[in-house]
């Protein structure tokens, strides 16, 4: 189908109040307009997402930001300037142009502009910002294809706007302020480093204490899990030979390894490209996870740039 009929397509199911699926950078979202309050409980029960998790908004440039949230720290401006389009949601105190229910009552939304053309050039022809989650159940793994989208609803959406594979593979990085300071509530896609070139330091309140509530519910330490016991090690040898699992998942970053233990094993890239793996990570965790083996394991990434983000990805899908 061609990219305008598509478009028309997608608008007109979100005309009628209802939720698709749609592309973006990241990962796929569930999208709904976010003046329709039906959409958006439809969004909570599809996901069977609890409803003290906020979504985020996506608008279709930085102008609108300024509709949707004020009192803007001047390091808020500058990175929505700087990385807009992009994996970035910013958290800033929002306007009445927001319903309370978009942002489960808080004061504050989530708010990006998405770095997809097509869902960009649907944004701009829409007259609302769409909220949209991630496209999977409540916990599991983001969906990255369309494929994936279509194996956790199938049925259950309308229309599901195909945008190919997405090109990042993580979900954004999500920054919030505390006296005008950016924090990080979330790793993903954009690096600290990135986001340290233009603001300077930033702080990172990604992980929990147990007794502390969570910023942001990204932060839950079970999060993006696959269904398999999964396991992230420092020395994959040591694990292979100590683990009682008889049918192992290997999934290495750039080498494959020899062992009688190993029933399957994929390569996140084979040139050691960090962005190729990050954008792989979900589509073969998927993959790994359908082959219902005893386990799966993988090795931990040097905790910088996109390795951090990945870690942060890989110990939420790991925790027990
Ligand atoms: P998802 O779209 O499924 O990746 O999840 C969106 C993430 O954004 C969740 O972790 C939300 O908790 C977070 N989020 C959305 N709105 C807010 C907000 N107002 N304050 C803090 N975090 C938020
Ligand atoms: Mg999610």
């Amino acid at each position: 189908m061609e990219i305008s009929s598509l478009i028309i397509k997608a608008k007109k199911w979100l005309d009628q109040n209802e939720v698709i699926a749609i592309p973006t950078e990241t990962v796929y979202g569930l999208a709904a307009s976010i003046y329709s309050k039906k959409a958006i409980e439809s969004i909570y029960s599809i996901k069977n997402r609890p409803s003290t998790n906020p979504l985020i908004v996506h608008i279709k440039s930085e102008r609108e930001l300024y509709k949707y949230a004020q009192n803007l720290p001047i390091k808020a401006k500058i990175l929505a300037k700087t990385f807009w389009p992009g994996p970035l949601t910013l958290v800033l105190p929002k306007t009445d142009l927001i319903p309370n229910y978009i942002t489960a009552n808080n004061d504050t939304v989530a708010i990006r502009v998405p770095n997809h053309s097509l869902t960009l050039e649907l944004l701009s022809d829409l007259e609302y910002p769409l909220a949209a989650p991630s496209a999977n159940p409540s916990n599991r793994i983001s969906s990255t294809t369309t494929k994936h989208v279509e194996k956790y609803f199938k049925g259950v959406l309308p229309f599901v706007l195909d945008g190919g594979d997405c090109s990042k593979g993580l979900e954004s990085t999500i920054v919030g302020f505390e006296n005008g300071e950016p924090i990080i509530y979330r790793l993903g896609a954009l690096t600290i480093e990135h986001i340290e070139l233009v603001v300077g330091k930033v702080q990172v309140k990604s992980t929990l204490k147990d007794s502390e509530i969570p910023m942001s519910p990204g932060m839950f330490n079970k999060h993006y899990a696959p269904k398999t016991p999964f396991y992230v090690v420092d020395e994959v040898m040591e694990f292979l030979e100590t683990t009682t699992a008889k049918t192992i998942v290997y999934i290495g970053h750039q080498l494959n390894i020899e062992h009688r233990k190993i029933k399957h094993q994929f390569l996140l890239s084979e040139n050691g490209n960090m962005e190729e793996m990050a954008s792989n990570l979900y589509k073969i965790l998927l993959k790994a996870d359908a082959l219902e083996s005893d386990v799966i394991v993988t090795t931990w990434f040097e905790n910088k740039n996109l390795g951090m983000s990945i870690n942060d990805r890989l110990k939420r899908a790991s925790a027990k």
